[in-house]
């Protein structure tokens, strides 16, 4: 079974000098835990500074974001090559709020994808429901499109560089989880899926994580289920002593 991961996603929180305090402190509990990936993915402004912390040390970090284009006239982006030399080994791609608040659609996650690839980043793939979809019963035929098309034409060797990140939109910064047992019903179909896609062994060896409103009292129940392979937390990775305790659940 795949090493669990566990990330913290700061979204757009945190100075340099509150990250490299953070990235400080977080290195002492983060390098005695051997059995998980962890992961933190800051503002891009810390990316390098934390590197310089992380560097020699088992946390790794990530991208919330990266363009699709290798270089080029696209004021205010930050490539995929950048991104490496900051010191990046991860790319949060297709975050609920990239695709609400910024236009992102499947298909200009598949080229963001293909170019994280390409450069060696592992791409943790965001996909999930909103509320309406789930009242509406098309959480499946939902997540089934984002996936299909945001992994279209990838060869399956890519697909296995992949994280895909379960955030069911209702759930993420509104303290309402999904519970352990809808969480699972949906990791289950996504192995599935990425299994009928990407033949057995992919569909077996992607980890696939949930977020939402993932916190110190609901990790341990998440985690005990067999397609949950760790997390990605946003509002409780920001205070060290939640992430602490979320890292070793
Ligand atoms: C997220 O933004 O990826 C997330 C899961 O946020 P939160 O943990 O705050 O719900």
């Amino acid at each position: 079974m795949a090493k669990p991961l566990i990330a913290a996603n700061w979204k757009m929180h945190k100075t340099v000098d509150e990250a490299v305090r953070f990235a400080q402190t977080v290195k002492i509990t983060g390098d005695n835990i051997l059995d998980k990936d962890i992961v933190i993915a800051p503002p891009f402004t810390a990316l390098y500074p934390m590197a310089g912390v992380l560097k020699n040390s088992r946390i790794h970090l990530s991208a919330q974001n990266l363009h699709w284009a290798e270089k080029g006239a696209y004021t205010g982006e930050v490539s995929a090559q950048m991104l490496v030399d900051a010191g990046c080994e991860y790319a949060i791609i297709g975050h609920s709020e990239r695709r609400a608040f910024f236009g992102e659609t499947d298909s200009t996650i598949n080229k963001k994808i293909v170019r994280a690839i390409a450069n060696g980043l592992n791409p943790v793939v965001c996909i999930g429901e909103t509320l309406e979809d789930r009242d509406q019963e098309r959480t499946f035929e939902v997540l089934s499109h984002q996936i299909t098309k945001g992994l279209n034409n990838l060869a399956s060797d890519d697909i296995r560089c992949c994280i895909i990140a379960y955030e069911p939109v209702w759930a993420i910064g509104t303290g309402k989880t999904a519970t352990a047992q809808q969480a699972e019903e949906v990791h289950r179909f996504i192995r599935q899926l990425l299994a009928d896609t990407a033949g057995e062994t992919v569909g077996n060896g992607v980890r696939i994580i949930y977020g939402g409103s993932v916190t110190p009292d609901n990790i341990s129940g998440l985690m005990a289920q067999p397609n949950i392979n760790g997390a990605l937390v946003g509002g409780a990775s920001l205070e060290i002593e939640s992430f602490a305790k979320i890292m070793q659940y």
